[in-house]
C-alpha cells in the first residue's frame, strides 16, 4: 500500500495525540458521570467545566453561552428549531441560503413542513449573498437569520459582521454554521455580532461526535430532546465527557497555534491553485478567490467525471472529495456548485481539496503530478 495522502480536511480530520491523552482517563479511571456528587464524579463535571472555558475563551464567549452538543448537525437542529419552536407566537420567517449545509438545510424543510416559512437566499458565482437581498427579504414575521460562516464545499466566506449587524438592527436572532470555520479562522462572537454559532470537533482535530453550540445570554430558544437536566436544561443526556475534554483541548491547540497555522494551509492552497491553472488547461477556482476557508480549494476540470478522477486519485493514495454525488446512483450535481451557477457538466468535473496540519508543499508537488497525467488521460477516452 502506497502511502496515504489526505487532502479531505473539510470532511474530517484526525484527532491529535496531545487531544487523545487528555481524553484518555475520562473513558476509564475518570468515568464517574458528572452529575453525581462522589470525587469521581465531580472530576468530570469538573474537567467538562475546564473545557466550556476552552471552548468560550476561542470564540470571545460567557462559559454560560456553551452548550454541548454530539455533532455540529445536532448544534444547527439545536439552533434553529429551538428559536423556532419558541419563539413561534412572534413570527413563523426564517431566513437561510441555498448553500447551506444538509443539516441547516433539512432542519428549514423540516420546519416548513410544519408550517414555518422559510426564505433560500441566493448566492452570486463566487458563493457570497447579497446584503440588500437578505435586508429585502426581512418581515415582521421574521425570527432567524441562519447563514454559514464558510461553505464546506467552496470555501467562501460570508460577510459575517455586517450579516449580524442587520439582524441585530432588525430585532432577529443570528445563528451561524461555523463547523468549517472554526479552527481555520479568528472569531469573535461580540465583534462579529453572533448570536448562536454551530461547531463540530472532529472539523478542527478533535474527536467524532461531539460539538457545541454557543448561544448568546439572553436568547430565547428550547431545547428539542426531552431528558434530564444536563446542558442547563436544553440538551438532556450524560454527557460525553471524554468527547468534551477533546472538543476543549483542540480548540484550545487550534489557536494556540493560529498564525502559522493559518500562513501554512494559504501558501498550499494558493501554490496548489497556481500550479493546476499552469499545468492544465480548462480548468475554473470555484468559490471567492481570497475570501475563502485557508485550506479550501475547489476547481472544476472540464469535460471529466468527478468521481472518476476521484477513483483514478485513490489509486495513487491520494484523499480528495468530487462536486458530485453520483455515488449514490444519482448524477445530481452539488447544491452549492448549482447555486453559484455552475452548468451541470462543468459541476461533474470539480474536485474539492482542502488541506491541513500534516500536509507539505512535496504533497501538493504529488498531487499535482498526478492531476497532470490523469485529468489528460481521462480527457482523451
Ligand atoms: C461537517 C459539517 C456539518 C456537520 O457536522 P457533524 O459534526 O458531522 O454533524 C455541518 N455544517 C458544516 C458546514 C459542515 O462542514
Amino acid at each position: 500500500m502506497e502511502k496515504i495522502r489526505y487532502f479531505d480536511h473539510a470532511a474530517t480530520t484526525a484527532t491529535k495525540e496531545e487531544v487523545l491523552k487528555e481524553m484518555l482517563p475520562y473513558f476509564s479511571i475518570n468515568y464517574g458521570n458528572a452529575s453525581s456528587i462522589y470525587s469521581i464524579g465531580r472530576k468530570s463535571k469538573k474537567a467538562i467545566e475546564e473545557a466550556r472555558e476552552k471552548v468560550a475563551k476561542a470564540i470571545n464567549a460567557n462559559n454560560k453561552e456553551i452548550y454541548f452538543t454530539a455533532c455540529g448537525s445536532e448544534s444547527d437542529n439545536l439552533a434553529i428549531k429551538g428559536v423556532a419552536y419558541a419563539n413561534k407566537e412572534k413570527g413563523n420567517h426564517i431566513i437561510t441560503t441555498k448553500i447551506e449545509h444538509p443539516a441547516v438545510l433539512n432542519t428549514c424543510k423540516t420546519l416548513e413542513k410544519q408550517g414555518f416559512k422559510v426564505t433560500y437566499l441566493n448566492v452570486n458565482k463566487d458563493g457570497l449573498i447579497s446584503l440588500d437581498e437578505l435586508t429585502d427579504s426581512i418581515t415582521d414575521k421574521t425570527i432567524l437569520i441562519s447563514i454559514m460562516y464558510a461553505n464546506n464545499e467552496i470555501g467562501t466566506l460570508q460577510p459575517i459582521k455586517e450579516i449580524g449587524a442587520i439582524a441585530k438592527a432588525h430585532n432577529i436572532y443570528f445563528h451561524t454554521d461555523a463547523v468549517q470555520a472554526v479552527g481555520n479562522v479568528k472569531i469573535d462572537v461580540k465583534e462579529q455580532n453572533i448570536d448562536m454559532l454551530s461547531m463540530s470537533a472532529h472539523k478542527f482535530y478533535g474527536p467524532k461526535g461531539v460539538g457545541a453550540l454557543y448561544v448568546k445570554n439572553g436568547i430565547n430558544f428550547e431545547r428539542i430532546q426531552d431528558g434530564g437536566h444536563q446542558e442547563k436544561n436544553k440538551r438532556a443526556g450524560t454527557e460525553n465527557v471524554a468527547g468534551i475534554v477533546g472538543i476543549g483541548k483542540a480548540i484550545e491547540l487550534s489557536y494556540a497555534n493560529f498564525e502559522e497555522y493559518n500562513k501554512k494551509l494559504t501558501m498550499l492552497r494558493d501554490y496548489y491553485i497556481s500550479q493546476v491553472e499552469q499545468k492544465i488547461p480548462n480548468v475554473q477556482l470555484n468559490g471567492h478567490r481570497t475570501m475563502r476557508l485557508p485550506g479550501n480549494a475547489n476547481i472544476s476540470f472540464k469535460s471529466i467525471e468527478g468521481d472518476a478522477l476521484l477513483l483514478n486519485l485513490d489509486s495513487k493514495g491520494i484523499c480528495a472529495s468530487a462536486g458530485s454525488a453520483c455515488t449514490s446512483g444519482s448524477l445530481n450535481p452539488s447544491h452549492v456548485l448549482i447555486a453559484i451557477g455552475l452548468p451541470h457538466e462543468i459541476a461533474q468535473g470539480s474536485l474539492r481539496v482542502t488541506f491541513g496540519e500534516e500536509n507539505t508543499k512535496e504533497d501538493v508537488d504529488y498531487l499535482v503530478e498526478n492531476l497532470v497525467e490523469l485529468v489528460d488521460n481521462l480527457r482523451k477516452k
